[in-house]
């Protein structure tokens, strides 16, 4: 497991991933774990307080949709939700939250990637669970994007 500091974007009170204007660069923790089972989770940190976990080798499969998905991971944190053990334990409203979160504050092209991840994928050939229903998921995060102005898909 390695550990590294990464370069966040603060703007408006968001942090970590955001594409915006004034935005100002601060440090935040993301930490890379090939044995990891998700592709990211965030997860209670002892010096950082919390830390985004993510899965290297997933990430290089999926491209641009993992930094949605570590944005995803950011967003729980960010909205104050309680950080569980594993992905799949969240409530589903507090996975739309976070999935519209991204939507809205995200970078446009990984929101795309992930809209298209969602749609296109199939897990169970990858081995991967994917919480939710992934086509309504991406339904949501397209309309969510769409909404801010952040839809640059079809
Ligand atoms: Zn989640």
């Amino acid at each position: 497991m390695l550990s590294k500091p990464g370069n966040g974007i603060l703007c408006a009170g968001v942090v970590a991933f955001l594409s915006c204007s004034n935005a100002t660069v601060v440090p935040f923790w993301e930490i890379e774990d090939s044995n990891l089972p998700d592709i990211a989770m965030a997860r209670a940190d002892p010096n950082w307080g919390s830390a985004v976990v993510y899965n290297p080798e997933y990430c290089e499969q999926i491209g641009d949709a993992c930094g949605f998905f570590r944005a995803h991971a950011h967003a729980h944190i960010k909205l104050n939700h309680t950080l569980l053990a594993s992905p799949k334990l969240y409530p589903a409203l507090q996975e739309a939250q976070a999935d519209c979160f991204v939507g809205k504050y995200g970078k446009p092209h990984e929101i795309r990637g992930a809209v298209k991840f969602l749609l296109e994928v199939d897990a169970a050939v990858l081995g991967w669970e994917i919480y939710g229903d992934p086509v309504k998921r991406a339904e949501a995060i397209r309309k969510c994007a769409m909404e801010a102005g952040r839809w640059i898909g079809d």
